[in-house]
């Protein structure tokens, strides 16, 4: 049984990014987990979404009003003295390679995400990459909710690997991509990195693998969603977070968490990814509408529909 549309609390960065595309370089782009994930949970839910992050005295009104206008709950979006965080990325001429050039934390050095009291109670919870102590004490302020999903980076898996294993023993899905899975389990197989990896906490984990696809291995057993084909990818920046974002947020517009749902919520997970790569930064997101969604996962039906059952001709 569904009972409707849920809360989902998001936390995470909220960012400028200096981007370096093949095509030209792209300054002060509005970015960070947190922004990517509730701008594309938003097109599934209605009003539901709540975002808990910080941002600086350069953070203008009018960009948490472009969040507003999208029906994400931004109270939880502390101003501190200081500048936003910033992240500064080069891409491969073929997209498929990005090198960090800079990040400066700024008022994200200091943040400790401090949750009202209003979403302290929301049943579907997002934990964007942030340090996994972080994470815990958000887990901790929540309480009880019906799925706890964490991203994380091989910057955490690499220093920070006593928190990281604390915090996988509070979660119930981990969403990461392959590289990451593979560093974190120390297996270059995803099979049995993905067992590896579900010993250690989470009873769901998704593996992203970008164009490739991704996988979901959980005890109902293995699930893949092809990428959807694009014919022009701009910018691949916040793909990862889109796809957490429309995993969530199509979860939380059906209320509940179970096997057959999630594989549902990959398809949409992998549709807002898609739409993401096809424009600067968070541009598409902000453009298109639940009409733009509703086509594409139309098309994505047709793409994995084969007609019937695969039996062995007699
Ligand atoms: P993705 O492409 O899905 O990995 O997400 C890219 C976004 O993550 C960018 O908008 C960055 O601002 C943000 N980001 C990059 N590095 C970090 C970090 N160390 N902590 C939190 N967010 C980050």
């Amino acid at each position: 049984m569904t009972t409707g549309c849920e809360p989902l609390l998001i936390v995470g960065s909220i960012a400028f990014d200096d981007l370096d595309m093949p095509s030209g370089e792209h300054k002060n782009v509005l970015g960070g987990s947190a922004t990517y994930a509730s701008l594309s949970s938003s097109l599934l839910t209605r009003g539901a979404v709540r975002v808990v992050g910080v941002v600086g005295a350069d953070f203008s009104d009018d960009l948490l009003s472009h969040l507003q206008t999208r029906g994400i709950d931004t109270t939880g979006v502390e101003r501190a003295p200081g500048r936003t965080f910033r992240w500064h990325g080069r891409y491969s001429s073929d997209l498929m390679n990005r090198t960090t050039l800079d990040t400066q934390l700024n008022v994200f050095a200091d943040f400790s995400p401090k949750i009202p009291a209003g979403h302290r109670t929301s049943p579907f919870l997002l934990l964007g990459n942030i340090h996994p102590k972080l994470q815990v004490d958000v887990v901790e302020q929540v309480g009880r909710a019906k799925l706890v999903a964490a991203d994380t980076m091989n910057f955490w898996i690499e220093r920070e690997p006593a928190q990281l294993a604390q915090m996988l023993r509070r979660i119930d899905l981990l969403i990461i991509n392959d590289e990451e899975a593979r560093q974190l389990a120390g297996i270059h197989n995803l099979v049995r990195a993905a067992a590896d990896i579900r010993k250690r906490g989470p009873k769901a984990l998704v593996i992203k693998r970008g164009e490739f696809g991704a996988l979901l291995f959980d005890d109902a057993g293995t699930f893949f969603v092809p990428g959807y084909p694009l014919e022009d990818v701009c910018d691949p920046t916040g793909a990862g977070d889109s796809f957490a974002g429309g995993l969530m947020g199509y979860l939380c517009a059906r209320g509940e968490a179970s096997p057959g749902m999630l594989r549902q919520a990959m398809f949409f997970a992998a549709a807002m990814g898609s739409f993401c790569v096809e424009g600067i930064g968070p541009e598409r997101l902000l453009k298109i509408a639940r009409a733009d969604v509703a086509a594409r996962m139309t098309s994505f039906a047709r793409l994995v529909d084969h007609g019937g059952e695969l039996v062995l001709p007699a």
